[in-house]
């Protein structure tokens, strides 16, 4: 079932970046496993499938232990300070990071794993307030300020529009991550502004993130199923 679902969801992305005449290649598939077992994850990299994302440090870090160590991960969750040791030392990526205090923590952990690590900032285009990431406006200014901490690669940006069953609503947020990403790049505040990552569409939106310049998609549901 992991395997056909993988598939599936693979030819649609595919699909949908040859719609807008991009390179499928461009986009990279992060598998969602929070709240899948072990099993799961290797049932969907025995299928080939090699990066995966996860919402909790602890979950993970069980996780990791048991799988093999060829997997690439990213943190996908909410991170919080007293986390950010074990988050650097698990993970090959942090996609949501928005304030400085915990990046701080990170680039701090990462020195002393003798490491440079890879991030995202989070931004929250719909300005909601129970939502993470810094909002639109302070993007720049911040990554100014992540610019300071040596051990750490602002990679691109990652974003979670506000939920609506409909993938159409999800297009102007997608649009919006995507001229914000261009401005900064312009900026040359990314770590490479040539390759910047940008970290947009989930299960129910992910094809029109793809024609909205999306190079990770993060995919849970269709993949593995509904979670419980
Ligand atoms: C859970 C989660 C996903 C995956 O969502 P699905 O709808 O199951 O594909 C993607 N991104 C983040 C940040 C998540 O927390």
């Amino acid at each position: 079932m992991i395997c056909a679902n993988l598939a599936a969801v693979r030819k649609n992305i595919a699909a949908a970046a040859e719609r807008c005449g991009r390179d499928p290649g461009e986009i990279e598939l992060l598998a969602v496993s929070k709240h899948m077992d072990v099993d799961a994850v290797r049932e969907a990299w025995q299928c080939g499938q090699h990066l995966f994302g996860e919402n909790f440090v602890q979950e993970a870090g069980d996780k990791i232990a048991r799988l093999d160590p060829g997997i690439t991960w990213h943190f996908i969750g909410h991170l919080q300070s007293n986390k950010a040791a074990a988050a650097a030392r698990l993970f090959h990526m942090i996609e949501t990071v928005d304030r400085l205090k915990v990046a701080a923590a990170l680039d701090r952990h990462a020195l002393r794993l003798g490491r440079v690590l890879d991030i995202l900032v989070q931004v929250n285009t719909g300005l909601e307030k129970q939502k993470s990431g810094v909002a639109p406006e302070h993007a720049g200014q911040f990554l100014k300020e992540l610019a300071t901490l040596t051990c750490l690669r602002v990679r691109g940006l990652m974003t979670m529009p506000p939920y609506s069953p409909d993938p159409e609503h999800s297009r102007p947020f997608f649009k919006l991550l995507k001229e914000l990403a261009e401005d900064l790049r312009a900026q040359k505040l990314f770590a490479d502004n040539v390759h910047v990552i940008l970290s947009m569409g989930m299960s129910n939106d992910f094809a029109v993130a793809v024609e909205e310049g999306s190079t990770l998609v993060r995919i849970g549901t269709a993949i593995f199923g509904e979670r419980t």
